[in-house]
């Protein structure tokens, strides 16, 4: 079948409570999202609680820096997006840069973690890894969003 465009990807992308707790930096972060042309499907800010951060970041108990990144990320209010765009996943990957905040700066000083990122743990931005990881962190985050019906009703534009 020809079609006139690739297909649209959801992602989970998060600002973190350090760029949140500063407009200018949460302004340009949300600055990114609208330059690199994705599409926000849902947007909400938030605050969790310890007990969310602990079962967001399961993955991750028992790491050295697990009870800091608990904190850090129940600490304050955070903005949570759903993005659609070709790639969405690898694309914001790419665009967040490496996790930690010295490589990023050495390395991809254009990206928003080597630009923004403090440490790190307070690296500014959160981004799915994966499809599956993206389908189960938008529905954590956006309970009443349905991953699959979205993809449905998408599907159809580009047959
Ligand atoms: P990413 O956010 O790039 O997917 P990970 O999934 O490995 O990275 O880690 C989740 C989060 O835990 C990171 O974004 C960061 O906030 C924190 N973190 C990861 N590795 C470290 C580390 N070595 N020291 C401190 N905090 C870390
Ligand atoms: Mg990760």
């Amino acid at each position: 079948t020809f079609r006139w465009t690739r297909s649209l990807q959801l992602t989970l992308a998060v600002i973190k409570p350090d760029a949140v707790a500063h407009p200018i930096i949460s302004d340009a972060v949300h600055q990114r999202i609208l330059d690199n042309k994705f599409l926000i499907v849902r947007n909400k800010e938030l605050q969790w609680r310890a007990k969310d951060s602990q079962s967001f970041y399961q993955e991750h108990a028992g790491r050295f820096f697990y009870q800091r990144l608990v904190e850090f990320m129940s600490s304050g209010p955070m903005r949570a997006y759903i993005l659609a765009h070709e790639d969405a996943i690898q694309l914001w990957r790419d665009i967040m840069g490496p996790t930690k905040v010295f490589r990023a700066r050495i390395t991809a000083p254009e990206t928003i973690r080597g630009h923004l990122g403090l440490t790190d743990t307070r690296n500014t931005t959160h981004g799915s890894d994966s499809v599956e990881s993206a389908c189960r962190e938008i529905s954590f985050f956006f309970p009443d969003f349905d991953v699959s019906r979205w993809y449905e009703e998408q599907e159809p534009l580009y047959r």
